[in-house]
């Protein structure tokens, strides 16, 4: 999507701080971090949340979920949260699905 802010993140046509690339996602710091440890992994395909999420891109979102596994132990997380807030209401701001992973201090439940 061309207007899109993680497209562009993904394109590396507005840079970030990359913690891992390969051929279908891209992990990056968030500019915004809400935890010591707070990066982001986004497809390089165009997906507006979860709630696209199909049989057709389920491989996909399941190698994200190696990549989240993968960083977080290489930034030496052995404790993490994984968030994907879908849609306004949710709090999602930029709509291109994204999984935040947060470490490095303790979290509560409920979130707010
Ligand atoms: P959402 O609010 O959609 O769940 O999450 C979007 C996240 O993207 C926010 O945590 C925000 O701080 C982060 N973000 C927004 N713009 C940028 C940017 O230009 N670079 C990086 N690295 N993160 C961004
Ligand atoms: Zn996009």
């Amino acid at each position: 999507m061309s207007d899109c802010l993680f497209c562009k993140i993904a394109e590396g046509l507005i840079p970030s701080d990359r913690v891992y690339e390969d051929q279908v996602c891209v992990a990056f710091r968030d500019i915004d971090p809400q935890a010591p440890t707070h990066f982001l992994v986004i497809p390089k395909v165009h997906i507006d949340s979860c709630a696209q999420v199909t049989a057709d891109n389920a491989a996909l979102v399941g190698h994200m979920f190696t990549v989240i596994a993968k960083v977080a132990k290489q930034l030496g997380l052995d404790s993490y949260r994984v968030v994907s807030n879908c849609g306004e209401q949710a709090g999602q701001s930029v709509p291109h699905l994204h999984f935040h992973v947060l470490g490095g201090r303790d979290m509560t439940w409920p979130p707010g």
